[in-house]
């Protein structure tokens, strides 16, 4: 936290300057070492004793030493300070990293990187043009092979979070973090350049609700051809995320499922949440979902439907229940994950129909509009520091 304190400084960004955003890299590990490679552009290591030219392909280790950070190229130590940067010269550079302690897998990133020593960890930033960033949270959270207008859909969703959270690891010295706590980030994205092209072709556009708040751009992999009311599912109502019928959906793989559960553990099941089961007739347990519900009648009580998803860890919370032979019971589902928000599965579907991204945005979202962030009267602090000079 002392860092924070001594060498960062917020800077008020406005949309006139190229925006960049702190991500905090690897957030769910004590990162300990690391390798870096630079992939292409020019980089520097940056001290506060100079600057270190990287040759292209050169590999350098960066390590926690006590609360300092070590840096060494094959032949020689280079240093331990307390900050380092490796800043891109080009605008274009594009850097590799692998973790060592932990070792996971190696991925690639844009721009800039930043280390300190922060909670015991190497404190790994990557300091990233918002647009890259963004493409890169879409190729994690939206996958490599859909349509353009479904890909801008999703990059507003992800801008329109980003621009809300950006106050959200301030405390810890950065915008946002790479896990779900914030949007899944795993780094550049290179599995198909129009994800990157429908970022760039949408700059800035954020979307609004009917009072001019940015909104909370929730979304799953499908609805099962309704979504869900967010104060059904989670504490907070919002009047833009209610329930719609959706039938871009319905015939996909996700839109259905089945799972038999023995007789004995679904009334255990119901007995632990309170419900009197032990001597109900099985007949009792039957409900058919004509639509979406989200509470499950029985033995005189109800349960939310949401709290028997998460017990037996179905796909969704949209079923039905009846009992087949054998003394089974039988759930059949609809849909793919919450249900709240935009419905992934759907929204591809109308983007193959030719239905622009405004279109799937205000299919999902009730009465929202798209408008440039700088539309908005209000400015966003953006966590910056020394790590690009
Ligand atoms: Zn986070
Ligand atoms: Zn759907």
């Amino acid at each position: 936290m002392k860092w924070f304190f001594s060498f960062s400084f917020l800077i008020l960004f406005t949309v006139s300057h190229a925006q960049k955003i702190s991500v905090s890299l690897f957030n769910e590990l004590a990162l300990q070492t690391l390798l870096i490679t630079p992939v292409s552009g020019h980089y520097s290591v940056i001290t506060d004793e100079g600057e270190y030219l990287v040759f292209p392909n050169q590999m350098l280790y960066i390590s926690k030493t006590g609360d300092s950070v070590t840096v060494r190229d094959m032949a020689s130590n280079l240093g331990t300070w307390k900050r380092v940067s490796i800043v891109g010269a080009t605008g274009n550079d594009v850097i590799r990293i692998k973790p060592i302690v932990p070792a996971v897998p190696a991925q690639v990133y844009d721009d800039n990187l930043g280390f300190y020593v922060d909670f015991n960890r190497l404190m790994t930033i990557n300091l990233v043009d918002i647009d890259k960033y963004i493409a890169g949270v879409v190729e994690a959270e939206a996958g490599p092979s859909a349509l353009m207008e479904f890909y801008k859909a999703q990059a507003l969703l992800a801008r329109t979070y980003a621009y809300s959270h950006m106050e959200r690891h301030m405390g810890e010295g950065f915008n946002l973090c790479d896990g779900i706590h914030c949007q899944v980030y795993k780094g550049k994205s290179t599995k198909n350049p129009i994800i990157l092209q429908a970022t760039e072709e949408t700059k800035g556009q954020v979307v609004v609700d009917a009072n001019n708040e940015l909104i909370a751009g929730t979304f799953h992999a499908n609805c099962g051809g309704e979504t869900a009311n967010s104060g059904d599912v989670w504490v907070t109502p919002h009047d833009y995320l209610v329930s719609v019928e959706d039938n871009y959906c319905r015939s996909l793989p996700n839109s259905q499922w089945e799972v038999r559960i023995p007789l004995d553990t679904w009334r255990e099941f119901l007995i632990s949440k309170g419900i009197d089961a032990e001597n109900l007739p099985p007949s009792s347990f039957v409900f058919t979902s004509k639509k979406r519900e989200y509470l499950y009648p029985v033995g005189g009580k109800t349960i939310p439907f949401v709290d028997i998803r998460s017990h037996f860890n179905l796909k969704s919370a949209y079923f039905s229940v009846d009992i087949v032979s054998n003394n089974l019971v039988r759930l059949r589902g609809k849909g793919y994950g919450h249900g709240v928000g935009m419905c992934q599965d759907g929204a591809m579907q109308m983007a193959r129909r030719g239905k622009s991204y405004k279109e799937i945005l205000s299919h999902y979202f009730k009465g929202v509009s798209v408008i440039d962030f700088s539309q908005l009267d209000e400015t966003i602090e953006v966590e910056s520091d020394d790590f690009e000079e």
